[in-house]
């Protein structure tokens, strides 16, 4: 049997006809235009874990299937679950491309084509991965299962349903896809040239307040100063939810939060970022936000209050001497690990009525929301990502949290209570949901090779 250095420089350049192959199926997910091109972008996956002997599947959903594979159970050795999916975003603007989105096209090392690091190219190297190992070595360490949907970028409802469901095939759904930990690549690096392991989430969860006053608009000259404004009542109510150090005033918003260690606050102080590019790029004299925490601390360790919706009164040219009759705002909070939706969403609701006037009806609708999740530094399972991608990438990965929420990394912990490694192999200029979307080819391969190590790390590590 070859080594395994040998055969990925052997097979590079079929590995990269693969991906091209995979690539001109137009699997845009959310267009039902595109629905045959969504099914054979699943069978042709399948076709693939197939030629590896995985035990495949393709799944029915309420929409797009999911393709399903597994290598056989390894006896003492974990288990890790895959998750991908298979479907893109949709092209458009086509014009603003300067090759066709579903004709890869290479240019300075870099594919060009939708889907290319969002996700199909990220999550093939897994498969590669698969591959590379079976091949050198003949058999697995561990076990391996994959679980890639088709409806990532349309609410994955189809991937949703099979989760929360009992049985499929009369094997309970949450035995059959079982894992020590789950590992998905469809994030980003860094920046260029240094890896990263994401291993924790924002959660989330959304507001909206709708106020009404008088019943109808009033003239300000006639009944101003006699009648609560609902436009005044809303500015008075939100100004009171933030202090002027930047703490929000929620009755015990921050009771469940956990303060960084002193590691994580050193790993995160040792990152490569300047404040003054940060503000450069975004056109703005200062950054602003909690006191006592740093620009990364604030974006991926703190909890956060922002409004994304304003309305009342009137918005047209010139004055209007209009006393409105109802006001409203959107707005959410992004939550850190700890935080329970439910106990904020009470106690906001508390907060407002309490600072609503008289003569102000309030609705208030909150979503279900959705918890922060972090996994700790000390987890074997981060660890051994951290050899695999030091192998592959030649250059040891920094750890980073992300203020984003991922949903479905929300259901593997809760509904099978397993953790996630966000292995990321793409940049965060790769136009991913825009024109010219690309992924860099050596991080492609890199991907790969760190996706063989990963097996034999996961291995090692007590299940
Ligand atoms: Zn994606």
């Amino acid at each position: 049997m070859p080594n395994f250095d040998t055969y990925l420089t052997e097979n590079r350049h079929r590995f990269e006809s693969d991906l091209f192959e995979w690539l001109r199926i137009p699997s845009v997910g959310t267009d039902s235009a595109f629905d045959r091109d969504v099914r054979q972008a699943a069978n042709w996956l399948a076709q693939k874990f197939r030629g590896l002997d995985l035990d495949t599947e393709v799944i029915e959903t309420c929409g797009h299937p999911l393709v399903y594979a597994e290598s056989p159970k390894v006896l003492g050795a974990p288990t890790v679950l895959v998750y991908g999916h298979y479907d893109v975003q949709p092209p458009d603007p086509l014009e603003l491309w300067e090759t066709p989105p579903f004709e890869p096209s290479v240019r300075d090392g870099k594919v060009y084509a939708r889907g290319a690091t969002d996700d199909k190219g990220q999550m093939i190297t897994h498969l590669f991965g698969v591959e590379a190992y079976l091949k050198t070595r003949g058999e697995l360490p561990l076990q391996v299962k994959f679980l890639i949907e088709g409806e990532e970028e349309s609410g994955g409802a189809g991937l949703a349903a099979f989760l929360s469901g009992d049985y499929d095939n009369d094997v309970p759904v949450k035995e059959k896809i079982n894992a020590d930990i789950v590992v998905i690549s469809d994030c980003s690096q860094y920046g260029p040239g240094q890896p990263a392991i994401t291993y924790g989430l924002r959660g989330i969860t959304h507001f909206q307040v709708n106020l009404s006053g008088p019943n109808r608009d009033l003239h300000s000259g006639g009944f101003g100063g006699s009648v609560s404004n609902p436009a005044n009542a809303l500015c008075k109510m939100l100004a009171a939810l933030m202090g002027e150090d930047g703490r929000i005033q929620i009755p015990g918003f921050y009771d469940d939060v956990q303060s960084p260690s002193e590691r994580e606050r050193r790993q995160l102080a040792a990152l490569d970022f300047s404040e003054t590019e940060c503000m450069s790029e975004l056109g703005v004299n200062a950054l602003a936000g909690e006191q006592g925490f740093s620009t990364l601390e604030r974006r991926w360790l703190r909890p956060t209050f922002d409004i994304h919706g304003l309305w009342s009164g009137y918005q047209g040219e010139g004055a209007k001497t209009v006393l409105p009759a109802k006001a409203g705002v959107k707005f959410s909070c992004r939550l850190v690990p700890n935080q329970d939706p439910a106990k904020i969403k009470a106690s906001l609701k508390k907060m407002l009525e309490g600072l609503c006037p008289p003569g102000i009806e309030m609705e208030f609708h909150a979503s279900r929301g959705a918890p922060g999740l972090v996994l700790s530094l000390d987890s074997p399972y981060v660890e051994a990502a951290a050899r695999a991608i030091k192998q592959g990438f030649e250059t040891r990965p920094v750890f980073v949290r992300t203020g984003g929420s991922i949903p479905v990394v929300n259901s593997f912990a809760s509904i099978l209570g397993i953790d996630t490694l966000l292995l990321g192999w793409g940049q965060d200029d790769d136009n991913l949901h825009s024109p010219n979307e690309k992924f860099s080819l050596a991080d492609f391969h890199r991907g790969i090779k760190s996706s063989c190590c990963l097996w034999d790390e996961i291995s090692k590590v007590d299940a």
